[in-house]
């Protein structure tokens, strides 16, 4: 497996953040870094598309403003906002994991990983992605789109979803976040991954990291990752 060296590391954060300072995309979640709205785009961006989770994002926020108020709901008024976004067990997840945030933690987000982790229906990358995006806490995130682009990135061969690839992908991943923006540089990767390093025909020439990108060099970036688990990773991230 590719291990990074600091001059790799220097060239890639600062031409990845470059990159993501000129473009970027303007997304509704990210004009905040309340930790609150930052949790509920995540959840509702898991197996749902940006497009189609704006709307609710916004109509959630209006209806239930912060913790408190998501706590204090009835289940059945959380799910009827759910409606049409599926997946209902992210909906009821959200309620518990609202009521521990209020009982247990003062109504305050924990920022760190491990105790984000405990929460009702919060997985590793959600977790890393709170974390990162609200507190700037430099956490590691491994979602559909950064599969793509870290396998590339660092020449992968094999299923990047087997064990090994997955342990594989979680410790560059931890290699790369820097200790400062790294919710700047964790939307970047994301970003990056949706709009340039797409599943098929990745945008190379417009790329801002492919003096960094292992497929890249030796001209295999149409065959990582392989192609019978690309629609495998479309139906399961963000795009
Ligand atoms: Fe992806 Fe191409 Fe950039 Fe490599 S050079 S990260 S394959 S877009």
């Amino acid at each position: 497996m590719f291990t990074p060296d600091p001059p790799w590391l220097r060239r890639f954060r600062r031409n990845l953040l470059r990159w993501y300072d000129r473009a970027g995309r303007d997304l509704p979640w990210r004009a905040t870094r309340d930790p609150y709205a930052v949790w509920i785009s995540e959840v509702m961006l898991q197996q749902t598309t940006v497009a189609a989770v704006k709307p609710y994002f916004e109509r959630f926020l209006e209806r239930f403003p912060d913790v408190a108020a998501l706590a204090a709901a009835d289940e059945s008024d959380v799910l009827r906002l759910w409606e049409g976004l599926g997946y209902y067990s992210r909906g009821r997840n959200l309620h518990r994991a609202a009521r521990v945030v209020v009982e247990q933690h003062d109504g305050r987000f924990p920022e760190d990983v491990t105790t984000l982790q405990s929460l009702p229906g919060i997985g590793r990358y959600t977790a890393g992605a709170i974390a990162s995006f609200a507190f700037d806490v430099p956490a590691p995130i491994v979602e559909a789109n950064t599969v793509r682009l870290y396998a590339r990135l660092t020449g992968l061969d094999g299923d990047p979803r087997s064990t090994a690839g997955q342990r594989a992908l979680w410790e560059f991943a931890e290699a790369i976040v820097p200790a400062k923006r790294a919710g700047a540089f964790n939307h970047a990767l994301m970003d990056l991954g949706a709009t340039v390093c797409t599943i098929n025909e990745p945008r190379c020439h417009d790329c801002p990291v492919r003096s960094c990108c292992r497929a890249f060099a030796d001209g295999r970036q149409a065959e990582i990752p392989p192609p019978k688990r690309r629609r495998q990773l479309l139906l399961t991230g963000q795009s």
